[in-house]
């Protein structure tokens, strides 16, 4: 069962592309800025440490960002984009036009968000 059609996925191909296109150059520049700063100078230590740390985690962000992108393309490719790669079902129309890389219907990402939440050691209200 499919509730896509190809004129939807034609056009969520394209703002994958434009996407991936976008997200590749933010990397580079990302990596060039983490190359050129190499040479930290002892008084701004701390502030530059800080805009590494910062600049690898959005490295690393952006790094699984293109890797949902690819993913979503290649799905296209197959025939199977807009299916939930956790339980299999469509993922949600609205849901796939806000962010054309989803991989999970919504059910699962919150399943999934909510199961990352509970392993990381943050005290939870929980009642
Ligand atoms: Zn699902």
């Amino acid at each position: 069962m499919t509730t896509a059609t190809a004129g939807f996925i034609d056009t969520e191909r394209q703002k994958l592309l434009g996407e991936q296109t976008h997200v590749i150059a933010e990397l580079n520049n990302l990596r060039d800025l983490m190359q050129a700063e190499v040479d930290v100078e002892p008084d701004e230590g701390d502030s530059e440490i800080f805009e590494r740390e910062k600049n690898a985690a959005l490295i690393a962000v952006l790094e699984r960002r293109l890797i949902d992108i690819e993913t979503a393309l290649k799905a296209i490719e197959k025939g199977n984009y807009g299916i939930c790669t956790r339980c299999g079902t469509a993922i949600e129309r609205e849901r796939l036009e806000v962010k054309p890389d989803a991989t999970l219907c919504l059910n699962c990402q919150r399943e999934v968000e909510r199961l990352s939440r509970r392993n990381r050691p943050q005290r939870q209200i929980d009642w």
